[in-house]
């Protein structure tokens, strides 16, 4: 399989464009099942044309329509489209088809028909699972790899600021782990999208006014004071405690009680907690947006002592590489 680079630039040049190939699914083998979205089912499948692999994104219409999300995928497929950094699971291809209808039909053939449409998003595959389950097998993290994971974490967040993006549902479920152990991000589906038009935009919102994962939130996504490119400054935070003390900073009995723990900032650091560490993260989780290190630029996070032996230049990922 060619190296992650290579398929980027495959994908700038539009190599798969759906309606120039006119891609159906009888162009894939589907070689294994890899995760489940809410709204979608995620494979392992093989193009037959050159023997490529690409974890293609099954959505069903069907229940995007049930469940009132079309902006939502149609979101992650507009934002998606205009990002290319090797930090982030690239999109080669989307094409809509219905799966080849059986031998013989039933009798509500029509009906059969329109129940098996699908949306379909090729991303570049990612071999090496997900960090949450790095962290669920390892428990806490050598300082080493979370610091380099950490670092690729902040290129990513600072080209997605460069694309005026905010991720929104940044979590270690969200950063898959490459075929190098480098870390890429997926599920753009609540990304807000600040060159978008604000009638286009509202697609970033799902049906529920509560966008991200309890455990990543930030105060002000809860409290609806106003989101920022700062909301994935405190999920960063949220990532590189959990790193190196094997549990998220925020955690209650229940999505109510981590809610509360997040808007009081109950903030405690185990016993043994790098000194440094405890001082990004101290100051990555501000209440205060505006206050939080690298609210003004990436670049004043990149100085933190935390990230002191981080080659930067190229890309953190181009440094040095964490075993997956
Ligand atoms: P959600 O309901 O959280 O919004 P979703 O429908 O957007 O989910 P994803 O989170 O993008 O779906 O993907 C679901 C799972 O599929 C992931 O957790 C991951 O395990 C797997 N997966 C997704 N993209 C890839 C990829 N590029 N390479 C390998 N596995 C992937």
């Amino acid at each position: 399989m060619a190296s992650p680079p290579a398929l980027c630039q495959a994908a700038q040049e539009q190599e798969y464009s759906a309606p120039k190939l006119n891609l159906t699914v009888a162009d894939f083998d589907v070689v294994r099942r890899l995760g489940e979205g809410s709204f979608s089912t995620v494979v392992l499948a093989r193009f037959r044309r050159d023997g490529r692999e690409y974890a293609v994104k099954v959505i069903s219409k069907n229940l995007v329509i049930r469940n009132k999300v079309i902006d939502y995928i149609r979101n992650e497929r507009t934002i998606l489209d205009r990002l290319h950094h090797p930090g982030i699971a690239q999109l080669h291809f989307t094409f809509q088809a219905s799966a080849r209808p059986p031998p013989s039909p039933p009798p509500s053939t029509a009906r059969t028909r329109r129940d098996e449409e699908s949306l379909y998003m090729g991303l570049e595959y990612c071999p090496n699972g997900e960090l949450f389950e790095q962290l669920e097998a390892r428990g806490k993290l050598p300082l080493a790899d979370a610091v380099q994971w950490a670092a690729e974490v902040v290129d990513i967040l600072d080209y997605l600021r460069s694309m005026e993006v905010i991720h929104r549902d940044l979590k270690p479920e969200n950063l898959l782990i490459d075929a190098e152990g480098h870390l890429k991000l997926i599920d753009f589906g609540s990304a807000k999208a600040i060159f978008m038009p604000p009638t286009a935009r509202r697609s970033g919102n799902r049906a529920t006014s509560f966008v991200g994962t309890a455990e990543y939130v930030s105060p002000e996504v809860l409290n609806n004071t106003g989101i920022s490119y700062a909301s994935d400054l405190w999920a960063l935070g949220c990532i590189i405690y959990q790193m190196l003390a094997g549990r998220p900073p925020f955690k209650g009995g229940s999505e109510y009680l981590t809610f509360q723990l997040v808007t009081a900032r109950e903030l405690e650091f185990p016993d043994g907690f790098p000194e440094a560490a405890r001082d990004l993260v101290d100051r990555l989780l501000r209440l205060e947006p505006s206050e939080r290190l690298g609210a003004a630029g990436l670049d004043d996070v990149r100085r933190h002592e935390f990230f002191a032996g981080v080659a930067w230049a190229g890309g953190a990922r181009a440094a040095n590489g964490a075993a997956p």
